[in-house]
């Protein structure tokens, strides 16, 4: 490996979800910036993989195949990251199909709730944004919102309308954290507890622990150094791997932010290592 591609980013979004980059884009994006190696984790949605392996394939980058699924906790939510995943596997992939077709569904309410507060908006606007077979969320909406002239920025629809709590938001489809785990080891791919800070949630980590949480995202664009050397420390107390990423929406959230947090090749490195202890030996 070239010695100057030591970095990788373990948490990169696509337009096959809310990231506004192919994944042909993506992976010349990351081959740009002289990363080593990028997972792709579009939200219920795998398909985005193969085309950026195929378009990395031969240039010395490698793509980690990865998911993000998010589950309901009560009132709140956290997302799981799935990484090393068995992503061909066709059980897998009904489950993502139904958990995506669910999404258009809420797309739906979310429509006519922001319909009922005279807010014009189409839904052939919000999909419109959304690849055919991809999976459609709140980013979407909020940039239809946006482009539409409904809000001032992106920003400010999910301030406004579709934030959580917010009066036109709609919970997508209820699945446990304990589900989405199981959905993870099922295709033997390593559960990463993604953004913990953002979640405001640590309490959870230890009943994550129980249902097979293999690890943690400490490095993410949203964790100062204090975030992520706490994140740190919880992953050695609970005996978690590490994990980090940038979260990359393409220009969906302003700017590209693949690579701008440094993620060292070795979390890959172990995480692969577990992957080899937990499945295959
Ligand atoms: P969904 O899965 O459809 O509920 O959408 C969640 C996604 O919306 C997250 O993964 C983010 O990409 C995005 N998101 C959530 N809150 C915000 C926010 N305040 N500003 C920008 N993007 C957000
Ligand atoms: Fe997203
Ligand atoms: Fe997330
Ligand atoms: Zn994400």
């Amino acid at each position: 490996m070239n010695s100057a591609r030591k970095y990788i980013d373990l948490h990169v979004h696509t337009n096959y979800s809310d990231g506004t980059f192919t994944p042909q884009e993506v992976s010349r994006y990351a081959l740009e910036i002289e990363l080593a190696a990028i997972a792709i984790t579009d939200h219920d949605c795998v398909d985005g993989i193969l085309p950026a392996m195929e378009e990395a394939k031969d240039r010395g980058l490698e793509i980690i195949p990865g998911v993000e699924l998010s589950a309901e906790i009560g009132d709140f939510e956290v997302h799981i990251i799935g990484l090393l995943i068995d992503w061909q596997d066709s059980w897998f992939n009904e489950q993502l199909k139904k958990i995506r077709n669910a999404r258009i569904e809420r797309m739906q309410k979310m429509v006519e709730k922001l319909n009922s507060l005279g807010i014009g908006i189409k839904m052939e606007e919000v999909m419109a944004l959304s690849r055919d077979e991809g999976a459609v969320g709140r980013l979407h909406l909020a940039r239809a919102l946006h482009e539409g002239g409904f809000t001032h920025s992106i920003r400010q629809a999910f301030a406004r309308f579709i934030g959580r709590p917010g009066p036109c938001y709609v919970k997508r489809m209820i699945i446990s954290p304990k589900e989405v785990i199981d959905m993870i080891r099922r295709v033997k791919g390593i559960p990463v507890f993604a953004h913990p800070g953002n979640m405001h949630h640590d309490e959870v980590i230890p009943e994550l622990v129980n249902y097979g949480l293999m690890g943690i995202e400490v490095l993410h664009i949203d964790h100062n150094s204090s975030a992520s050397n706490h994140y740190k420390q919880l992953a050695q107390e609970h005996g978690l791997l590490l994990s980090g990423g940038s979260d990359c929406h393409g220009v969906g959230k302003g700017y590209p932010l693949m690579g701008r947090v440094e993620v060292p090749y070795s979390f890959l490195e172990k995480i692969k290592e577990a992957k080899k202890r937990e499945y295959e030996e």
